[in-house]
């Protein structure tokens, strides 16, 4: 069976500002850009797929009352008009409803805040953050980054588990992470647990049409400049996240992977360098 490779765009929909510092330790008091990173994935038979959506102006809507409004101030969000993922889609030819399947790396706002706009998608989601979620309330979810307002009503009519897909060791330029889910069942789409930011974060890894492994880490870190440097976020940053040693040992096994020559191209979601690297979205 010969493995379908995928169109594939890096888009940006929105941002938001931290200080370097915080995210990083050793990093500059300096407040930097954080740019919301999501993946459109155009598979040969199964059609548009979208890793994660970004920010949107469902945020908006969700951090208006109190407590939520906090999560606004803590982390401003800017979203130009032509950065909504659902514009950056049309330009593409690419109504919201053509739609198929989103990728949810982890239910943190800034990457499911458009899931409302793509009404016939399945949601493919690990059962350990659904489960996670699902069991948070209102002022544990939002400590933990997660606005249940975010949610289509219908997600659970159509949500998908990668834990029901088949079980496959990874390809040799991603050993160094053991197993993931073949989530089509054609090793097209291979789904990678990436816990520790959040409980059942998963990254995603597919070759691109020119053949080239292509691995979307999520927030597994969140620079290659962290990464390639051994910087991890600081305590302060950490404490959003469900497990800081899971974390340390997700970042351990991307920076084996990503010393491999040749091996797969790393993109963490928010990581404006890598952005930048395959020209500001355009497809490569
Ligand atoms: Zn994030």
């Amino acid at each position: 069976m010969i493995t379908p490779r995928l169109q594939f765009h890096w888009l940006k929909a929105g941002h938001c500002n931290h200080p370097e510092c915080v995210a990083m330790r050793g990093g500059r008091w300096q407040s930097v850009m954080f740019p919301a990173l999501c993946g459109l994935l155009i598979h040969p038979t199964r059609g548009n797929i979208l890793f994660d959506t970004g920010y949107s102006n469902h945020f908006l809507q969700a951090t208006q009352p109190f407590p939520e409004r906090l999560y606004r101030w803590t982390t401003p969000m800017t979203l130009a008009p032509e950065e909504v993922l659902t514009q950056q889609l049309a330009q593409l030819g690419i109504q919201s409803t053509d739609i198929n399947y989103v990728v949810i790396s982890h239910v943190h706002g800034d990457h499911i805040a458009g899931l409302r706009d793509f009404p016939y998608a399945k949601l493919i989601i690990s059962r350990v953050e659904y489960d996670s979620a699902s069991s948070m309330s209102r002022l544990g979810g939002l400590m933990h980054g997660f606005l249940s307002a975010l949610l289509p009503p219908d997600f659970a009519e159509r949500v998908i588990f990668v834990e029901d897909s088949v079980s496959l060791n990874l390809p040799a330029e991603l050993a160094a992470l053991g197993t993931g889910f073949d989530i089509f069942g054609d090793r097209s789409l291979i789904a990678i647990p990436l816990p520790g930011h959040s409980k059942g974060q998963i990254g995603v890894s597919f070759k691109r049409h020119d053949d080239r492994r292509i691995f979307l880490v999520a927030d597994a870190c969140w620079s290659m400049g962290a990464l390639k440097n051994n910087q991890l976020p600081t305590w302060f940053a950490s404490r959003i996240f469900s497990n800081v040693r899971q974390y340390q040992q997700s970042f351990l096994g991307l920076r084996k992977v990503s010393t491999i020559a040749d091996g797969a191209v790393l993109l963490p979601s928010h990581c404006q360098q890598s952005w930048e690297y395959l020209n500001g979205g355009q497809q490569t």
